[in-house]
């Protein structure tokens, strides 16, 4: 087993995380109150989108799924600003943590582990806008990838379980990922 968790970790690297490990799943805690920092609406995209609250599902339900699943690879991407108003570089770090998480999507597959969940930073943004936005059903559920938060990931602690810092210096913004599965 460590052969294929240590050549998860290389080939998230390699894609471009800033640093990657695995842990067992059991380590991710999660808390109602954080699907409510979620439901606070600062992106503006709750009832906007199949992958955020309310459209997601349950909180408890998402919980309990996490809950199924024996391991998890946990990414980071650090982003470099300007300063704490630089929006436009907020941005652009959440793209490049963003084409981390795509970019990972096939590796599991090639790898044989198909039993996955994957969780990523900020809402699904695999179409723009999402089909919720006009009523239609999800048009690539294959794709489809909801929040840490939205499943009420408590993302402070998972960072301290895979030995990350959740905040990392002066005029940063760290995004985090997590692709949870069983073999
Ligand atoms: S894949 Fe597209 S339609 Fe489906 S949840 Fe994501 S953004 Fe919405």
């Amino acid at each position: 087993m460590k052969d294929l968790f240590d050549r998860l970790i290389a080939e998230t690297l390699r894609l471009g995380a800033d640093r990657a490990s695995v842990i067992d799943a059991a380590q991710i805690e999660t808390d109602r109150s954080f699907r409510e920092m979620c439901l606070s609406n600062a992106c503006g995209m709750v009832g906007k989108c199949w992958m955020c609250p309310p459209d997601v599902g349950a909180i408890d339900e998402l919980m309990a799924e996490i809950r199924r699943y024996d391991h998890a690879l946990i990414y980071q991407r650090i982003g470099q600003l300007e300063d704490s108003f630089d929006v436009e570089g907020m941005e652009d770090a959440k793209m490049a943590h963003r084409a981390i998480s795509f970019a990972l999507r096939p590796l599991f597959g090639e790898l044989d582990i198909t039993r996955t969940l994957h969780l990523g930073a900020g809402g699904c943004g695999v179409c723009k806008p999402c089909a919720k936005v006009k009523g239609e059903p999800c048009v690539h559920p294959e794709l489809a990838m909801a929040s840490l938060e939205a499943y009420g990931v408590n993302v402070s602690r998972m960072a301290q379980a895979a030995g990350m810092k959740y905040i990392n210096g002066a005029n940063t913004v760290t995004y985090f990922g997590a692709v949870l599965f069983s073999l």
